[in-house]
């Protein structure tokens, strides 16, 4: 657009009051929030559906691994009552039909637009708005500009050469077409995180052969998924005021919370039995409802990992398979923890090969299928489940400027930097939804997300009642919450622990530090710092 389109753009009123971008189970409900409010808003998303991350992984094996109804939303007793989960940890299409079922309830669909990739946005200074420019030459304006656009979905590739040149199916777990068929087939898995798991445990028992390609093992524990029948369902549906309740007081948002006796305090005998008893227990109990001490403290922590690797142990029959699905390099939760269904079992498969990609690394992707240091794996389907740019990356997909010409990805090189994960100084009128250093990045995603949307329309609100044109977090208050970020940092195990929570990703140029990405401090305290802020008429925002 030319400079004297874009000026005459701006003499106008935003087309609209608000714009969302981002169809997930974060940008749903925001929508919902605006419409009641009353606010002009248009919800804008790539995919041709919504349901954000539960839209895209179509992968075989995807699955919850965080108890489906403690996912839900708690807004709507008539939502919660109508759908009934088939499954303690539903699967994906289970999950999409549900956030289907939600959008199709609350009448979203007409305030949605699918198909629109937004490339670019720019805030005026003298209209106080924002130009968004969509990948198909579009361009809109609104006051507000509302991110709902996932912690997970910057898909990253890993830097192989050739990639491209092969000849056979090959696709990243994100981008997955629906209902890909591996039966018989040779496949190839690069990566094992909790994606990489659950692909793998998923199709070793469909494919002709597969060959799992191993950089850093992580520490998983068993699901324990299973079916939910008349009776628990009706429970269930009967205890959602006491399953939310109970959501809310765990650092976590989850059913499980830290036992927080001492460690050393219990027996060993003591130790190991409830240990025993977590291991059987469905969820994420193994690694959210152990004791504190063991994510603290690194003798506690070895004295866990040695349990879970010698349960691995047990698992896996060839000895020397073991020792290599064993990490090394980090204690057990301090990287996310992939639950699974019979993963280590897929390894006791004759048709299931590991390769330690540290041993014989990969030279690189042929038109036949993958050479290492070794030899040439011939594959019909390469999978790279190899993750993403967390957090921050979907923001840097988009070219974002601030009200000095500043661009977000340069502003956050080295790392976010944000008042509540909510607002960055420098960039008015822009809500960060479940953005980087908020409660909802460490939080069972929709119930840190439903507290952070509805403070935001309470936010909203308050700016429309004021008849405000203009909001943005002060540099001193942003400055304050880094620092607050940063101070949990210390004696954290996970924040000395290279992943996607720490800011680290080797596909992607300078993410080789550690960045302040995740709030470490917990649902409550979050929930209480906002609503400090609120009760004090949003201070450490400015408003004109
Ligand atoms: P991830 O945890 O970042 O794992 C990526 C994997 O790819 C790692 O094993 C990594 O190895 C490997 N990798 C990357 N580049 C590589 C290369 N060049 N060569 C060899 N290996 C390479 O990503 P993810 O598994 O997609 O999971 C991301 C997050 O999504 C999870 O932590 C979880 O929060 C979420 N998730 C949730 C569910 C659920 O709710 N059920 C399911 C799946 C995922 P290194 O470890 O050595 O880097």
């Amino acid at each position: 657009m030319t400079d004297a389109g874009k000026a005459t753009l701006h003499a106008l009123q935003p087309q609209h009051e608000a714009i969302i971008i981002g169809a997930g189970v974060c940008g749903i409900y925001m929508l919902h929030r605006l419409i009641e409010l009353g606010v002009d808003v248009t919800l804008l998303e790539t995919g041709e559906g919504p349901g954000g991350t539960w839209y895209w992984n179509r992968y075989p094996g995807a699955r919850f691994d965080s108890e489906s109804y403690t996912y839900g939303y708690s807004f709507s007793k008539k939502l919660l009552q109508e759908w009934s989960w088939s499954e303690h940890f539903a699967g994906q299409p289970e999950t999409l039909r549900y956030l289907t079922h939600v959008v199709d309830e609350l009448e979203l669909l007409p305030h949605m637009r699918f198909g629109c990739t937004v490339k670019a946005a720019t805030f005026d200074e003298d209209s106080r708005a924002w130009t968004v420019e969509l990948e198909n030459g579009e361009t809109l304006t609104t006051r507000l500009l509302l991110t709902a656009i996932g912690m997970l979905s910057a898909a990253t590739m890993p830097r192989i050469e050739g990639v491209d040149s092969f000849q056979g199916k090959s696709f990243h777990t994100y981008y997955c077409p629906e209902g890909v068929r591996v039966d018989g087939k040779r496949v190839a898995v690069i990566g094992t995180g909790a994606t990489g798991v659950q692909v793998i445990a998923d199709i070793a028992d469909k494919v002709a052969e597969l060959t799992v390609f191993q950089r850093r093992p992580n520490w998983c524990a068993p699901l324990h998924n299973g079916p939910i029948d008349g009776e628990e369902q009706a429970k269930i549906k009967a205890s959602y005021d006491e399953i939310f309740a109970r959501c809310r007081k765990t650092p976590g948002g989850f059913l499980h919370g830290p036992d927080r006796r001492e460690f050393f305090k219990i027996s060993k005998e003591e130790r190991l039995e409830f240990w025993e008893a977590l291991y059987r227990s469905r969820g994420f109990g193994k690694w959210l409802g152990n004791f504190r001490d063991v994510f603290m403290d690194p003798r506690a922590n070895a004295e866990y990992s040695q349990f879970i690797a010698d349960k691995i142990r047990e698992r896996v029959d060839d000895p020397a398979t073991a020792e290599k699905l064993i990490p090394q390099d980090h204690g057990f939760g301090t990287r996310r923890v992939p639950l699974e269904t019979h993963y280590y079992e897929a390894y006791n498969r004759d048709n299931v090969h590991l390769v330690d990609v540290n041993e014989t690394p990969i030279e690189r992707v042929t038109p036949k299928g993958i050479k290492t240091s070794e030899r040439e794996y011939e594959f019909d389907v390469i999978v790279y489940a190899t993750g993403f740019d967390a957090i921050t990356g979907a923001f840097d997909r988009i070219d974002i400027t601030g009200s000095n010409g500043e661009k977000l990805r340069e502003k956050w090189r080295d790392g976010p930097e944000t008042f509540l994960g909510l607002g960055t100084h420098g960039f008015p009128n822009l809500l960060i939804l479940a953005g980087p250093q908020s409660g909802s990045v460490s939080t069972n995603f929709p119930r840190g997300i439903e507290e952070t949307v509805d403070w935001s329309t309470q936010l909203i609100g308050y700016f429309r009642a004021q008849d405000y044109r203009r909001m943005e977090p002060t540099a001193e208050a942003e400055k304050e919450w880094v620092e607050h970020v940063k101070s949990f940092y210390e004696g954290n195990m996970i924040a000395d622990t290279k992943s996607w929570f720490t800011g680290y990703n080797s596909n992607v140029d300078g993410h080789d530090t550690l960045r302040y990405m995740v709030y470490f401090g917990g649902a409550p305290a979050y929930r209480e710092r906002l609503a400090e802020v609120a009760d004090h008429d949003y201070e450490g925002f400015e408003f004109s």
